[in-house]
């Protein structure tokens, strides 16, 4: 195969839910479709669970959370699938953010009683600032729930994008019969209890055959409901699903392994291969023959007992080779790598070599930092994902005086890593953690503990919000710094931080110093 034909052949997209929509489960069922996974799993065994959410880390055993992110890489007819998958509790949604950085597309699953759900709409607004096509499965048709119209309606309105319906349920709950499959123009048979799709006929919707599979009722609803779409929905347009402007609905019960393939046979199909990624020098075209890729997720300790690491690696360009020296663009340094692995959905396997699109795991002991870029030479920066201004603020202490030098090592990885965000006082030289939930704080705590030999202790701050500040008047900005000195700090490059104690006291703050910028992220 040709590097372009290898590139075109990858879709490599995440799928994203509020926590209990499905996700899991619907994973499950693509690895089964895939033949990466061979047990049909109505029932999450353990072992399914184990690969299909990675659980490399003691405290995600623990707590049953999908603390990490994995990928999950097999072959589907001529396809090669990369899942990237991203941690449903809320308070990890920095994880999530970045994940999405390195996929070219996402399946959002929402429940049909639930709807639309806070942190779905979160992750959607990730999705829209990066123009990342998404397409929605509406989950749990086996149970009762709301009026698909409305569902349709709600996702409009809620995720702030145009929708187009590609199946559509033949009623729902204990009277669901399947699915009308409006890409292919096909009916899709249920019958409850069973795995897998029973019988799959293509029925044109106004055939006579269509009563006969399910009665006359149903028929003449489906056909009011299908005439119904026709005249609401423009007909479906594959590159308004690319640009992000237009999102494809399918409509099934993940559990049983309804309406998934419908979804994937039309996923693969119109997903978007790997597409070209905005670096700050350039745009890198992913059939470019130099390779490049960037950092963006780095899972720490499968063996608690070494301090090693693996740094997930995106490819944007060409192709990725075993032993081949890739200049790493931030230490100025060559390197190779003797046992980069591939994510194939049970194991990680040592890869010779891997193209645009894939995930590469690269085994380190600290020489990578989230957002850190690898090329064939030429001097690129991709750009990530800013950082948010955290929503929970705590001052973090040395707990055991003989491990200052170890509680100091493990913060500085940790925040490497990304687990959360790190603002030092500009006055007092205090350290201060920034994360999006309370949970952060414990695994940090857990992990410095099991990981480094520190402990730690948290003390209390109030703070509302960290922002980024910058002027162009250095006169205005430095007798702000001057009256503001106890809460200006720095973050992790350096930058200047004014941490608010208030909505209040932001809002003077901006009123009184006209000249200068508050950035709520990272980067502007
Ligand atoms: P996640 O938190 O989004 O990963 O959700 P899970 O995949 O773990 O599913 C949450 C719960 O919903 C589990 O108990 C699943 O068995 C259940 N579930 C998933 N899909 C369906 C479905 O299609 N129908 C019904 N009735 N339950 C489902």
């Amino acid at each position: 195969m040709t590097l372009k034909e290898e590139i075109q052949r990858r879709r490599t997209f995440a799928i994203i839910s509020h926590p209990d929509a499905g996700k899991t489960t619907l994973t499950e069922k693509l690895l089964l479709f895939g033949g990466a996974i061979h047990v049909a799993g109505a029932v999450k065994s353990n072992k399914i669970k184990k690969t299909a959410t990675s659980d490399w880390m003691e405290i995600e055993k623990q707590r049953g959370i999908s603390v990490a992110t994995s990928v999950m890489g097999f072959d589907y007819e001529e396809y090669k699938i990369n899942i990237l998958d991203t941690p449903g509790h809320q308070d990890f949604a920095e994880d999530t953010y970045r994940t999405l950085t390195a996929v070219d597309s996402v399946i959002i699953v929402v429940d049909i009683a639930k709807g639309v759900e806070t942190q779905t709409r979160k992750l959607m607004e990730v999705c829209r600032m990066r123009k990342t096509p998404v397409m929605i499965f509406v989950n749990k048709l086996d149970r009762e729930g709301k009026d698909p119209f409305d569902i349709l309606d709600e996702l409009e309105s809620e995720l702030q994008i145009a929708v187009r319906p590609l199946s559509f349920p033949i009623d729902m709950g204990e009277r669901f019969k399947g699915v009308y499959n409006l890409y292919r123009n096909g009916l899709d048979l249920y019958q409850p209890g069973r795995q897998t799709v029973t019988k799959s006929v293509s029925v044109d919707i106004q055939s006579p055959e269509l009563e006969e599979h399910i009665g006359e009722s149903l028929s003449a609803k489906l056909r009011g409901d299908v005439e119904l779409i026709t005249e609401v929905y423009p007909p479906f347009d594959r590159q308004e699903y690319l640009d992000a402007r237009l999102a494809p609905v399918f409509f099934g019960s993940a559990l049983n392994n309804f309406g998934v393939k419908e979804l994937l046979d039309c996923f693969v199909e119109i997903a978007p291969s790997p597409r070209p990624v905005q670096a700050e020098e350039r745009v890198i075209d992913p059939y470019e023959q130099p390779f490049s890729g960037f950092v963006f997720k780095i899972h720490a300790n499968m063996d608690p007992n070494h301090r090693s690491c693996i740094a997930f690696v995106k490819i944007c360009s060409g192709k990725f080779e075993r032993n081949v020296n890739y200049k790493h663009i931030r230490m100025n340094r060559m390197m190779k790598f003797s046992s980069p692995t591939a994510f194939m959905a049970q194991k990680k396997e040592v890869l010779d070599e891997a193209f645009a699109g894939d995930i590469v795991g690269l085994p380190d002991n600290g020489n990578f930092k989230i957002g850190d870029t690898l090329t064939s030479g030429e001097e690129i920066h991709f750009k990530g994902l800013p950082s948010f201004s955290p929503e929970m603020f705590k001052y973090i202490e040395n707990a055991d005086p003989m491990k200052a030098k170890q509680l100091q090592k493990g913060v500085g990885q940790l925040m490497d890593e990304g687990v959360a965000q790190l603002f030092t006082n500009q006055f007092s030289g205090r350290k201060i953690i920034g994360t999006v939930g309370q949970l952060q704080f414990e695994v940090i705590q857990y992990r410095l503990l099991h990981e480094y030999g520190a402990q730690c202790r948290w003390e209390p701050i109030h703070l509302y919000k960290a922002c980024w500040i910058e002027s162009d008047d250095a006169a205005q900005l430095a007798d702000f710094k001057k009256r503001k000195y106890q809460y200006m700090a720095y973050d992790k490059q350096g930058r200047d931080v004014f941490l608010a104690e208030s909505n209040y006291i932001l809002m003077m703050a901006q009123q009184d110093f006209k000249n200068i910028r508050f950035h709520f992220s990272s980067e502007y």
